[in-house]
């Protein structure tokens, strides 16, 4: 039959009524770009009985880009000014994105004033979107015995030749254009990874085993091998026999071979190695691998954590709680073992049949408390985190949409994994500013959001930390949320001793060594002589903030940012920490030719380097930006550092974030000073939060700790309550300064950054921008300024604040003026080059 009969009869059939009328159906799609409008697609006809809002789906946008997209919705409206292109693909049978997830990306579209797309593309995994530049990969994992068609060998051939393949490369190899269900297919057969672009290879962690084959598990010809080698003298043979015999009880109990033992433990020599090889050859042993996850060695052991009667308290108070309402502050010091609490509610939790979420700040998420977890809730409990492969991401992804995880333990990202039926987020250190994205939008908070998904899904919040946000404290003060006191460490351990030492004086005194004053030195020393571990904080990577002339006073600045360079000894580079610009120091000033160029100012870098020289018989280790950038690098140091490798930990930040260590006894604070004078309304309470957090990892076992802080203004309030550990002292103190000055938590802040790379359009587009938002929301707009930083990568700043008061507010509205006021300057003809960032509740 030739085409054009076929048509016929398929018209005639119609107008006959023997098939029912096919429905054209079309869908809204979320693409994963930054543009206002949902897109709509023609659905195939093939497609009507599976397409389901969630499903992925492959569509083409412009002539060539290939996205994947979400279906938002179904319906049977042709779009009115296009005509709705075809989907190419549909990707799922069933919805990877749950209705949940789809109204919180709408939600934070809508609070952080940005486009959905932009939240899709932060929530999903790379893996997840396939697109014309994605790369394919060969998933080390594949089961070859899978079957596959002609085409796909062929294609998977190619991808594990090559390493890697675009699509585009595909669509070439296989000269057709429509590759996409190819791609799905082998996908779905586990034979390839797609990813967005290759950043690192999915490497499973590989062991390799040796067991008897099938021929050998019985004792009768095995004792008859053995008899014969023995006859043949060929005892190595016999010894790595009765080696694998010893360990693995095979005559008990045949299921042990097929586990069989590790390579690794049968062979020890060179001759263990040539014996158990003929062994092989021989067919007696067989070897395979298996693929472990990377915290296998972290075993379940089905412990239950015995709460001490303060934590068993203040559960029962948590629960009762949440009786009335939805999130619960959970305040204990450090070392009052607030994981202990999260424990056991999340098991209660789990035991009602409902999901958990347990947020973490990224640094926090090492094996230390992954294994404390482990060892509770065994395989149930998914990983998500951002050093992990994006692979590894799909997989919890997954888990969490089949049932395979009710539980996951994440990074700020993980609030957007598909749960759909929440009973407890755990948003621990819920004070860390690390929960906030900057860059890109959505410039969301994850702990924010957490409140959101909560009540999409019913669930509670259980905050925890020793030094809460002011908003979070201000909300448990006004009765928002529960509030819980842990004042006690666990097991007697005491809060450390804080003592301060006027770095003013002793420099006048001249009994400063390097900034090092002698009671910290002292201090250092003493406590290694005592065996102990010492930690030194400093909030500087690097080796000196910046480089100078000493004899015109020239300063090296980076050529694209208005800041100067920072001098990294390791690399013999100076460094942009803003865009990331990297020139070679310069021994000679370009300027007046001296060769007298000074550091100035203390990182990290250099203060190992000078301990070293101070305290030689130290061991010392550093743990910062540029000593944490490899993949396991933060767990290298951690686990290092715990072995007692490390006599002395030096570190910024990262440190302060929820590690625990048995064995430090002695935390010095080197330059307390630049940290509380950060020109931000939060400057005392970050202070405050951040020299408490690392003070804290001093003595959490039986000694009590000591603490030092280098400072010139011990008479400073917020240094008085640090030393007094009196967060609420503080509190007080600072709050009637925000509520005068309109700050949060009384106010909500948006803040919006223009950017062009000529000063003068900067101030005035940003001059123009202010005074429309003046006109329509008068003294609320505060601005143009510029930032500290006022040029970064080529880009003048400015910013303009705007002060939202809490209540009788219309939000929806302001925001409404703020995008038109935007558009109003973008589409403006000569202020065309700007660009406008918007950050909602900035940090
Ligand atoms: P926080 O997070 O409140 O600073 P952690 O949860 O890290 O404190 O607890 C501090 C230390 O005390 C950890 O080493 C932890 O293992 C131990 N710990 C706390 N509570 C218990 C408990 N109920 N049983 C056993 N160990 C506990
Ligand atoms: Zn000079
Ligand atoms: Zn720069």
């Amino acid at each position: 039959m030739s085409s054009s009969d076929n048509e016929i009869n398929e018209s005639a059939s119609l107008s006959l009524g023997l098939f029912p009328e096919v429905v054209t159906l079309f869908v809204d799609v979320i693409v994963p770009l930054p543009l206002p409008n949902l897109l709509t697609y023609r659905v195939p006809a093939i497609m009507n009985d599976m397409i389901q809002v969630g499903a992925r789906v492959i569509v083409q946008l412009g002539t060539r880009r290939i996205l994947t997209a979400i279906v938002a919705r179904v319906h049977q409206d042709p779009p009115k000014k296009y005509i709705a292109k075809p989907l190419l693909e549909l990707l799922d049978e069933a919805p990877m994105v749950t209705t949940y997830q789809l109204e919180l990306f709408r939600w934070v579209a809508d609070y952080y004033m940005c486009h959905i797309g932009e939240v899709m593309n932060a929530a999903l995994p790379s893996g997840l979107k396939i697109n014309s530049e994605s790369k394919l990969q060969y998933n080390p994992e594949f089961d070859v015995n899978t079957p596959l068609t002609e085409t796909e060998g062929k294609l998977l051939e190619a991808v594990q030749e090559k390493n890697s393949l675009s699509t585009d490369e595909a669509a070439r190899l296989l000269g057709q254009k429509d590759i996409y269900p190819i791609i799905k297919s082998l996908s779905k057969k586990g034979a390839v990874l797609v990813y967005e672009e290759v950043k690192e290879k999915y490497t499973p962690k590989i062991v390799k085993k040796i067991r008897l084959t099938r021929d050998y598990e019985d004792w009768e010809p095995l004792k008859d091998l053995i008899d014969e080698l023995e006859d043949r003298k060929q005892y190595k043979q016999v010894g790595v026999l009765m080696k694998y015999l010893a360990r693995v009880p095979v005559m008990q109990n045949r299921t042990a071979n097929a586990d069989g033992l590790e390579k690794s433990v049968l062979v020890k020599d060179d001759i263990s190695e040539s014996a158990l090889k003929t062994l092989v050859k021989k067919n007696v042993f067989e070897e395979f691998e298996i693929i472990i996850s990377r915290f296998a060695d972290v075993p379940y052991s089905g412990d239950d954590v015995q709460l001490s009667d303060s934590q068993q308290l203040a559960t029962e108070k948590i629960m009762s709680y949440f009786k009335t309402k939805d999130t619960v502050l959970l305040h204990g010091i450090t070392g009052s073992g607030k994981t202990a609490v999260y424990i056991n509610l999340i098991q209660k939790v789990l035991a009602s049949g409902s999901q958990v979420l347990y947020l973490l700040p990224e640094i926090a998420l090492t094996t230390q408390i992954v294994s404390r977890l482990r060892k509770v809730f065994g395989d149930q409990m998914g990983i998500y985190h951002s050093k992990f492969s994006d692979n590894e991401r799909v997989e919890v992804w997954r888990g969490v949409l089949s049932g395979k995880f009710n539980f996951v333990i994440g990074v700020r990202s993980a609030i957007f994994l598909p749960f759909d039926n929440l009973g407890l987020i755990v948003v621990d250190e819920e004070h860390e500013s690390s929960y906030k994205q900057y860059d890109p939008a959505p410039r969301y908070n994850a702990r924010d959001l957490a409140l959101v998904v909560a009540r999409l899904q019913q669930a509670k919040v259980l905050m925890g930390s020793a030094t809460p946000s002011f908003e979070s404290f201000y909300n448990a003060k006004q009765g928002r949320y529960g509030y819980v006191k842990l004042t006690q460490r666990f097991r007697e351990a005491q809060l450390p001793e804080i003592s301060l030492v006027n770095i003013r004086i002793e420099r006048k005194q001249k009994k400063l060594k390097h900034n090092f004053s002698d009671t910290l030195l002292t201090s250092l020393k003493d406590n290694l002589t005592k065996g102990e571990q010492s930690i030194l904080f400093q909030n500087r990577r690097g080796y000196a903030p910046y480089v100078m002339c000493e004899d015109c006073g020239w300063i090296p600045h980076c050529h694209q940012c208005n800041v100067s360079l920072t001098y990294h000894q390791h690399t013999q580079e100076m460094r942009c920490h803003y865009c990331g610009f990297t020139e070679q120091m310069s021994h000679q000033c370009p300027v007046c030719g001296s060769t007298r160029i000074k550091t100035m100012g203390y990182g990290t870098e250099k203060i190992e380097d000078e301990l070293k020289l101070l305290i030689p018989q130290a061991r010392t280790a550093r743990m910062d930006l540029d000593t944490t950038r490899q993949k396991n690098a933060i767990q290298n140091i951690v686990q290092a550092f715990e072995a007692g490798e490390t006599d002395i930990l030096i570190g910024t930040q990262m440190l302060s974030k929820g590690l625990d260590f048995d064995k430090v006894s002695f935390v010095g604070i080197f330059d307390a000073d630049h940290i509380i004078h950060f020109p931000d309304f939060r400057a005392h309470e970050r202070a405050f939060q951040l020299l408490t957090q690392v003070a804290g990892r001093a003595g959490r076992r039986n000694t009590q700790g000591r603490v030092l802080i280098q400072t010139g203004n011990p008479e400073l309030f917020v240094i008085e309550k640090i030393l007094q550990n009196d967060y609420e002292g503080l509190y007080e103190k600072e709050i009637p300064e925000r509520q005068k000055f309109n700050y949060p938590p009384f106010t909500r802040l948006i803040r919006l950054i223009i950017k062009h790379e000529d000063e003068i359009m900067a101030e005035e587009a940003a001059q123009a921008l202010a005074n429309g938002l003046r006109e329509k929301m008068g003294s609320r707009v505060l601005g143009p300024e510029p930032p500290l930083v006022n040029r970064i990568r080529n880009q003048f700043l400015k910013d303009i604040l705007i002060k939202l008061e809490k209540d009788n507010i219309n939000l929806r509205l302001i925001k409404e003026q703020i995008r038109e006021e935007i558009q109003k300057i973008l589409t403006t003809k000569q202020f065309k080059q700007a660009s406008i960032v918007i950050d909602v509740d900035p940090m």
